[in-house]
């Protein structure tokens, strides 16, 4: 077989040593650690918190890494097949990353989003191109209604399509075991005493956690879940709670998920949105991070547990998504006051 024009076209630019990436899928993943330079003093704490702003994947979140690793997977096992329709269930994140891998790789892209999650992931995911289903929040997750179910009838009633299921497929867990947990291991040379995340699937914090505990079984591993969510109690007395409705998006749950491990969660905290918001703000404005909601319910864990370690010792806390997203709410004050969040 001879060279096609594109493939003399990369090796032409190779010899010139012409650094490219052969697409946007690439850049998924290997974060920088960020020393955090104020808010730790400011609540008293001693520890270094270092964070790992996950909004400088591609589409501006962590789920980034689990959509294409899960993704990659579907393909190399055959359930997702040449000219397939990937359809998932998404808080906005998930969804923006399948958007992507199916424009990068010409798949028809069907989302399912719940109606309280804001206008400006709603209108990314149309921009990539998908097919976007708006469907209401307050209503349980088994209601033929709720985003969960919609997305699942939508894969039915498509031929040749992949569910993807983030909230079922442990691959969702595997993705962060294989490569986010390395990834901040190699990064800290193992030198962390805590690591921090928020749990909304639970997958990210489940794989990191599971790796780091690998490596060094006292590295404690600390959780966040917001206030109306089922995981703080029963990770608590494994009892299930009644959920109520919250703002902050794509953390907590209204069902347990095989998808977050509780065996591998030393301490979970739980924040209301109001908490969580402030801190967000406070990040933008004392450490230039403009980050999104569940960053700020990350941090109230953070600082929290922080207060309990001593100088020395280091954390890590992911930093799920971009504050880019919210900027029609968290950080616009009018929003703000008629939520009496300010
Ligand atoms: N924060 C945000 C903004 C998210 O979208 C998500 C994913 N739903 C999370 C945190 C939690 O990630 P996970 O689903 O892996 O628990």
């Amino acid at each position: 077989m001879g060279k096609t024009v594109s493939d003399m076209a990369d090796s032409e630019l190779k010899r010139n040593q012409i650094e490219y990436l052969d697409s946007i899928i690439e850049t998924v993943g290997n974060t920088p650690l960020v020393k955090l330079q104020k808010m730790p003093a400011e609540h008293g704490v001693k520890a270094t918190i270092l964070v790992k702003p996950e909004f400088l994947n591609p589409t501006g979140s962590v789920k980034d890494r689990m959509a294409i690793y899960l993704l990659k997977q579907a393909v190399a096992r055959g359930e997702l097949k040449p000219g397939g329709t990937i359809v998932e269930a998404t808080s906005g994140n998930t969804g923006a990353a399948v958007a992507m891998f199916a424009a990068v790789h010409g798949y028809k892209a069907i989302l399912t989003i719940p109606d309280k999650m804001s206008r400006e992931k709603v209108d990314t995911l149309r921009a990539f191109g998908a097919e976007v289903h708006v469907c209401p929040t307050a209503v349980p997750p088994e209601s033929p209604e709720s985003y969960y179910e919609t997305g699942k009838r939508l894969a039915r009633e498509n031929s040749n399509s992949y569910w993807v299921g983030q909230y079922f497929n442990l691959d969702n867990i595997h993705a962060h075991y294989h490569t986010t947990g390395p990834e901040i291991w190699r990064q800290t040379e193992g030198k962390l005493d805590c690591f921090v995340g928020g749990v909304g699937t639970g997958g990210t914090v489940s794989g990191i956690a599971r790796y780091l505990k690998e490596q060094n079984p006292k590295v404690e591993i600390v959780a966040v879940d917001p206030e109306g969510s089922v995981y703080y109690q029963y990770h608590k007395d494994k009892t299930m709670v009644e959920p109520h409705t919250y703002y902050v998006e794509g953390i907590g749950e209204d069902m347990l998920c095989p998808t977050i491990d509780f065996s591998v969660i030393d301490t979970m905290y739980q924040v209301g949105d109001k908490t969580s918001f402030l801190l967000t703000r406070d990040l933008a404005r004392k450490e230039g991070i403009l980050a999104g909601g569940s960053s700020g319910s990350v941090m109230y864990a953070a600082l929290e547990h922080g207060k309990k370690m001593h100088e020395g010792q280091t954390m890590v806390v992911i930093l799920p998504d971009s504050g880019a997203k919210y900027i029609s709410k968290i950080f616009n004050d009018d929003w703000m006051r008629e939520k009496g969040f300010l």
